[in-house]
């Protein structure tokens, strides 16, 4: 039962935020070599705050918002799909 409730755990810290973030508005960092992070966030401060933590000293992001036809997200999903299935 531990076990079970670890994995429920894991899952709504790690899974749903992405989840969300599918299915609604959300936001993503741009970085200044023009790639998009593959993290979704519900909020703009959120992926600001995010992005303060990852952001090199010589690196520069955006945040860009995204709706639910994402590109980066059906990436993401598809690659989780993929890992999922081997
Ligand atoms: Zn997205």
């Amino acid at each position: 039962m531990l076990i079970l409730r670890f994995a429920q755990q894991w899952c709504y810290t790690v899974l749903s935020p992405f989840f969300m973030a599918v299915n609604m508005r959300h936001f993503h960092i741009r970085w200044s070599d023009g790639k998009l992070d593959w993290q979704a966030f519900t909020t703009e401060s959120e992926a600001e705050e995010r992005a303060k933590e990852l952001v090199l000293p010589d690196e520069t992001y955006t945040i860009e918002k995204a709706d639910q036809q994402c590109p980066r997200c059906e990436e993401t999903a598809r690659l989780l799909r993929k890992r999922a299935a081997s």
